[in-house]
């Protein structure tokens, strides 16, 4: 299909009628539109530049200074970290309390902190309020060090309106999706964890990388289908890799999508991050049932889409994402067709034993199959390297993430907000995991300080 029609199709961004489920997508409950962090005063973190600069208008700063006092904050909130005005020297005393009495810079409430034996680690954020009755939606976020990198892997929405059937996020029901702050603020509660800012001492609990920074790579494969939420994955991946802050290059960031293929080419050209493809199955039957939205964009749609990836090269390859489902998507005949289905296309083949959760109907292909699989497509000529499963012991790796926020349902705050209803009704009760053997710190407001590393 010629990419001028892929992207006319209106479908991707207007939202699913409320309440509607088509089989493939669960409708997003709530829209939030402010872009901060909330909070009496609100928070710069998490802001782009040009909102920054507005933020600065609003309280007064004469536009001649606007642009020299919006790069002094960029460059303290997000190269150095900054938690306090009172640490930025080369901004003025009588700046540095005016901006103190109308904003803060005020992450995220870090509610869990759970480290897995093999290092990983996962933070179960809450994100402020978005109004008198949100209790604010509560989000993971996961880290990977490797003895020469570390991953953050990064959620988009909150839950996932998709319904892939091996997914434990497909599974939630509340869906909404993360502002640019709330996207952001995971990466740099991962750098205030871990000691990753300049100067900052390095933490020690847990495994940090031999690198120059703990995170050094993102990827987009927590909760969500980013591409449903574009414009404000594009905009907080436009924050992290600004050469003046965050500095994590696009090379080093990879997007994850189910195949919402309207939306591929713009994701080239506007994030120009890396793409990863789930794609899970070689026949449209079984991949309509693994993967829903495959009915709205079957397989060839998705790899001409694929194809046709600005910036796709040797170089920059795509890779495909594999999940190994014993006795469903991983015979030999599987495994050739996914060669041949790939011709031509720059790619690498990541094959992902599959993660299970509880109440999951699937169960892991076994170890000989996975090498078995693994061999047909090395010697056709791929990487086929297969994913080692990272926290699985505290529920942290592919696919296993969900939380279950402890809030109202839309609807009952709606109608709050408006002063219609009696008391409040918690729909949804905290259930977290009770499958948490490891270290499983309760943080009340900010992590303790990391001793030195020795
Ligand atoms: N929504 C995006 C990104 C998040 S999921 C996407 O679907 O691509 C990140 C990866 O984890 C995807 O490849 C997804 O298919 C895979 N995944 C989901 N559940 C899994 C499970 N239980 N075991 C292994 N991988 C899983
Ligand atoms: Fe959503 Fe991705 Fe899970 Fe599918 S695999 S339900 S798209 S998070």
């Amino acid at each position: 299909m010629p990419h001028s029609t892929l992207i006319e199709d209106k479908s991707v961004s207007s939202p699913p009628v409320p309440g509607a489920f088509d089989g493939i997508e669960k409708s997003a409950e709530i829209a939030v539109e402010n872009q901060h962090l909330g909070g009496e005063r609100p928070s710069l973190v998490g802001l782009t530049r040009p909102l920054l600069a507005d933020k600065l208008k609003e309280i007064g700063v004469p536009e001649r200074e606007i642009r020299m006092r919006a790069s002094q904050l960029w460059h303290w909130i997000y190269h150095r970290g900054a938690q306090d005005f009172d640490v930025m020297l080369n901004v003025s005393k009588t700046m540095r309390t005016t901006l103190a009495e109308h904003f803060t810079l005020a992450r995220p409430e870090i509610v869990s902190e759970q480290i897995s034996i093999d290092g990983t680690r996962k933070w179960l954020i809450r994100m402020p309020s978005h109004g008198k009755h949100d209790r604010g939606a509560e989000i993971e976020t996961v880290y990977i060090p490797e003895s020469s990198r570390g991953t953050l892997c990064i959620s988009s929405q909150v839950g996932c309106t998709l319904t892939c059937s091996f997914c434990h996020t497909g599974t939630q029901k509340l869906v909404r999706n993360l502002t640019t702050a709330e996207i952001i603020a995971q990466l740099i509660i991962a750098r205030d964890q871990l000691g990753d800012w300049p100067g900052m001492t390095r933490s020690v609990s847990g495994i940090t990388p031999n690198a120059e920074r703990a995170v050094s790579n993102i990827v987009l494969m927590g909760m969500g289908e980013p591409l449903f939420n574009f414009d404000n994955v594009r905009d907080a991946m436009g924050i992290a890799s600004d050469g003046e802050g965050l500095s994590i290059s696009r090379r080093r960031i990879t997007l994850s999508t189910s195949g919402v293929v309207p939306m591929i080419p713009r994701a080239g050209e506007e994030i120009g991050s890396m793409l990863a493809i789930s794609l899970h199955a070689v026949r449209d039957d079984l991949r309509n049932e693994l993967v829903p939205i495959n009915k709205k964009y079957p397989i060839a749609d998705l790899l001409d889409a694929c194809r046709a990836y600005p910036g796709v090269s040797n170089a920059r390859r795509i890779t495909f994402e594999y999940v190994m489902l014993d006795g469903v998507n991983d015979s030999l005949a599987d495994a050739r067709e996914l060669v041949r289905l790939l011709k031509g296309i720059p790619a690498k083949i990541n094959l992902i034993p599959f993660n299970p959760w509880p109440g999951s109907k699937y169960t892991c292909s076994d170890w000989g199959r996975i090498e078995q699989f693994s061999d047909v497509v090395f010697n056709a000529g791929y990487a086929s390297p297969v994913r080692t499963p990272r926290g699985r012991d505290i529920l942290a790796a592919c696919g296993q993430l969900k939380s279950e926020t402890e809030k109202l349902r839309a609807r009952t705050r709606l109608m709050l907000d408006s002063g219609i209803g009696a008391e409040g009704v918690y729909a949804f009760r905290r259930r977290l995991s009770s499958y948490r053997p490891c270290v499983n710190r309760s943080l009340s407001a900010k992590a303790p300080i990391m001793p030195a590393k020795q």
